[in-house]
């Protein structure tokens, strides 16, 4: 299966982190749980927390105002936040079977905040891409700037 990821996107898995797969199926575990009544389209996440000893989920939950829709990695990131922790190493995202889902605008700035260095984990076929957040969104909006770096 052919699926196009930038190859400048792409970005190396740090050994010491949990295999990128495993991060990757909590994603598409949790994606069954997605409240999509509107868009039928299903979204899971999954953040790896530094210090954490497990992984943090989401899925997207819309609204029928729909605007107030959100998304799952925001979710996910609300979750890891809830729990204590306020540094995600990685997030993983799962859409459709087989296909990369990209983190929405949105959700590159959300997440920025708390790690603009952070890797994200993409399906693609059969294996985990792993992409930088720094080279898809390289100039997230930081209010203390020198924190971000
Ligand atoms: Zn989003």
């Amino acid at each position: 299966m052919s699926i196009f990821i930038p190859d400048c996107l792409r970005a190396p898995w740090p050994e010491d982190y949990p295999p990128a797969g495993e991060l990757l199926k909590a994603a598409e575990d949790v994606r069954g749980r997605a409240y999509a009544p509107y868009s039928q389209f299903c979204v899971g996440a999954a953040v790896l927390a530094e210090g954490a000893p497990e992984f943090f989920t989401g899925c997207n939950v819309e609204n029928g105002s729909f605007s107030l829709s959100m998304c799952a990695e925001r979710n996910a990131a609300g979750a890891m936040v809830a729990a204590g922790f306020k540094k995600p190493l990685a997030v993983a995202v799962a859409g459709e079977s087989g296909m990369p889902c990209m983190p929405c605008g949105a959700c590159r700035q959300f997440l920025a905040e708390f790690n603009p260095s952070l890797l994200v984990v993409l399906r693609e076929g059969a294996e985990a891409a792993v992409i930088s957040l720094a080279k898809l969104f390289p100039a997230p909006f930081l209010f203390f700037p020198e924190e971000g770096q």
